[in-house]
């Protein structure tokens, strides 16, 4: 909630200090620019599939484990690949999205690989050993596609999908978000393999923002935009849409008179 609370604009560029949380959009965003600059670069020139890997929904509960054993049937998959002759070269994000209508969770990988003009044959291989490791995963819900610039655009975001929109009403559920938040608290997101670097997941404390052109000073945050101490000058002076309104959700609970 505090994140980036205060902003220093001096010599032109902002400074701001980040909270370095999941659940914080700000950080996300920065990220997504981190991951974005530091993988893409790698990738150029070479064919990429990405392949989807599932296997059935979970409740709160079992979450972080589920999650830790759909990374572990992953590296095992990898060492058979090794030992049939193929290294490839990738990326694997572990995401988890929940299910409004069931109130579950679907833990899931998305694997990114590159491996010459066996890419297919390998990406095909990755799901046969799947379905192999994991006899309650179901054939239909795993996926192979070619990757292309919009569907590599979209592995690299971090996000946490904190509201569900409907219309202009925002629905909020704080406990689906904290399940997420817990099962993934100090892991990473993105697992390179092969010859891909890693690029780190941190937001450092403070960090520089991009030259921007207001009064010099410290600027606060107050509602919807940081407000000069000394001036009282707003500095973005974005408006929010007044109509746009955010609802939490609730919780169905047990009717006390049955
Ligand atoms: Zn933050």
């Amino acid at each position: 909630m505090d994140c980036g609370h205060f902003v220093q604009i001096k010599d032109g560029v902002s400074t701001s200090s980040y909270c370095n949380t999941r659940v914080c959009n700000v950080c996300n965003r920065i990220r997504t620019a981190k991951a974005m600059n530091g993988y893409l670069s790698q990738l150029k020139e070479r064919k990429w599939i990405m392949v989807t890997l599932t296997d059935v929904n979970c409740e709160a509960s079992q979450l972080r484990n589920e999650l830790k054993g759909l990374k572990k049937s992953f590296f095992l998959i990898r060492r058979t690949l090794k030992k049939k002759g193929y290294d490839p070269d990738g990326i694997v994000k572990a995401e988890i999205t929940y299910n409004e209508a069931r109130d579950d969770y679907h833990p899931h990988l998305h694997v990114l690989i590159a491996c010459g003009e066996q890419v297919e044959y390998v990406a095909g291989l990755i799901v046969d050993l799947w379905l192999e490791r994991r006899p309650s995963a179901s054939i239909k819900a795993q996926n192979i596609s070619l990757a292309n610039q919009d569907s590599l655009n979209e592995l690299f975001k971090y996000t946490t999908k904190t509201f569900s929109r409907k219309g202009k009403e925002l629905y909020t559920n704080p406990e689906a978000i904290d399940a997420i938040m817990r099962a993934q608290y100090n892991t990473r997101s993105f697992q390179p393999f092969g010859r891909i670097k890693k690029v780190t997941e941190e937001v450092d404390e403070i960090v520089e923002a991009q030259p921007i052109r207001a009064e010099e000073g410290i600027y606060m945050w107050v509602r919807e935009d940081w407000y000069n101490l000394v001036t009282g000058e707003a500095l973005t002076n974005y408006t929010p849409d007044p109509e746009v309104k955010i609802l939490a959700h609730e919780r169905s609970r047990p009717d006390p008179t049955t």
